[in-house]
């Protein structure tokens, strides 16, 4: 560290270059990450000293945070669900496993998950000593619910089924994997960090939260889809007080005890999530997932001419190619069977769909 500090100019300078080589997000279609809505920028800025770790001090943006629970509850077809603002899906996943092993004593616990779930999952059993049990997926890259129920036994503290994979955008069989859970009395954790603010506002999409009976918590990331700033993600859980599993005593807070995984937690993306919520409304949000949806469909279908097929249909806005060659300039990721991988969220809009086709066609800039 410097021993006497410089100017607002110069550190600005110092930040602005590092700034300029970031990836704009015009060129980025891997992340499940957007640029923020102007709401949740001022929201942001205007919580920006809060601190929910201590949440007696802070009883209005608390308050914010029991709105965002109530809304994001109402919306997955449970008001009076319980739940808390985390960091993002690893964190809310990490929870929802503590959660299921605290509900069930087992010695030798074991987590009945797809192969399509997302890699915090493997942190979080191996942070909980929880063995992993994989599920194939059918051939459109769902969770085999059949598989899953033979791999259930008296070990079993969890099933997860995803709503929305972070690969191929898919839906599990949830009202299936309900039922099972439901029968067999196992804890139901749907992972919907993406496709919590995608499914709700879909025409025809399949069910996958609280209104089925065996679901027991669900992961949901406003800084996802919800078009909230970084780090915004939601835990919620049908029943209140399994939360409670977790407290622990918090001696010197406002509070005597908190079930929350991190001890500090900004207000900010709190503020922020309900700010887009409240401020689109399900009819802005509608629009909102329904542009995406569209240009998800026009880069499959520019894709499709161009020789380069879909190896499934997505159920989401995440769009996977066989396709080997990204052209120069544009991030793309690739899946694990080594598919190309384009998530189509708010930023990626018809205009960058379309640059990028006219790329992959080679009558782009620079060829
Ligand atoms: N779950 C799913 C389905 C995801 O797609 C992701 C991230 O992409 C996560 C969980 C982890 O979320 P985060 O990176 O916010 O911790």
């Amino acid at each position: 560290m410097r021993e006497k500090g410089c100017s607002e100019e110069e550190i600005l300078s110092l930040l602005s270059i590092r700034k300029e080589k970031d990836t704009p997000y015009s060129r980025i279609l891997s992340s499940m990450c957007t640029l923020p809505h102007p709401i949740a920028v001022k929201a942001h800025q205007m919580f920006i000293s809060t601190n929910l770790g201590d949440p007696g001090l802070f009883c209005g943006t608390a308050e914010l945070e029991r709105m965002l629970i109530e809304r994001l509850g109402t919306l997955l077809g449970e008001p009076g669900a319980g739940g808390y603002a985390t960091s993002g899906g690893t964190e809310s996943n990490i929870q929802a496993l503590r959660i299921a092993s605290k509900l069930k004593n087992s010695k030798r616990p074991n987590v009945v998950m797809p192969d399509s779930a997302h890699f915090s999952f493997e942190k979080a059993c191996d942070m909980l000593g929880l063995e992993v049990r994989s599920v194939p997926l059918d051939r459109e890259l769902r969770m085999d619910a059949d598989r899953a129920a033979d791999l259930i036994d008296d070990d079993t503290v969890c099933m997860v089924a995803i709503a929305g994979t972070t690969e191929y955008g898919m839906v599990d069989p949830i009202g299936e994997l309900s039922r099972i859970a439901a029968e067999r009395d196992i804890f139901l954790h749907v992972d919907a960090a993406f496709g919590g603010l995608v499914l709700p506002f879909l025409e025809n999409a399949p069910k996958f939260d609280f209104s089925l009976a065996g679901v027991s918590s669900i992961s949901l990331d406003p800084h996802k889809m919800g078009m909230s700033t970084i780090p915004s993600g939601c835990l919620l859980v049908r029943e209140p007080e399994v939360l409670e599993l977790l407290n622990i005593q918090t001696p010197y807070l406002t509070v005597r005890q908190g079930y929350t995984l991190s001890g500090t937690r900004s207000g900010a993306p709190v503020a922020a999530a309900l700010a887009v919520l409240d401020h689109l409304g399900c009819e802005g949000m509608r629009a909102m997932v329904r542009g995406c949806m569209k240009n998800t469909r026009r880069l499959i279908e520019g894709m499709e001419t161009f020789g380069f097929p879909s190896p499934v249909q997505p159920d989401t806005n995440v769009a996977t190619f066989q396709c080997k060659n990204a052209p120069t300039g544009w991030k793309v990721s690739w899946t694990r069977q080594g598919h190309m991988r384009i998530v189509c969220m708010p930023h990626v809009d018809r205009s960058v769909i379309e640059a990028f086709l006219k790329d992959v066609s080679g009558k782009g800039p620079g060829e």
